[in-house]
């Protein structure tokens, strides 16, 4: 059924899920129930310090 946060793990079909390629073939997309959760997700990787603005 629901897919999980990648962030927070809880169901995103229960608010408005959010999907971003990380700019890598080989990782799929990652998916998050809000862009809160994107937000805290890029942060926590250290993602906004290098290579894509893409998500934006
Ligand atoms: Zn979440």
């Amino acid at each position: 059924m629901g897919a999980d946060c990648t962030y927070c793990g809880c169901d995103i079909e229960r608010h408005e899920p959010v999907f971003v390629s990380e700019g890598s073939v080989e990782t799929p997309p990652s998916r998050f129930c809000n862009y809160g959760c994107l937000a805290a997700h890029i942060e926590e990787e250290g993602l906004t310090a290098g290579t894509t603005c893409e998500w934006r």
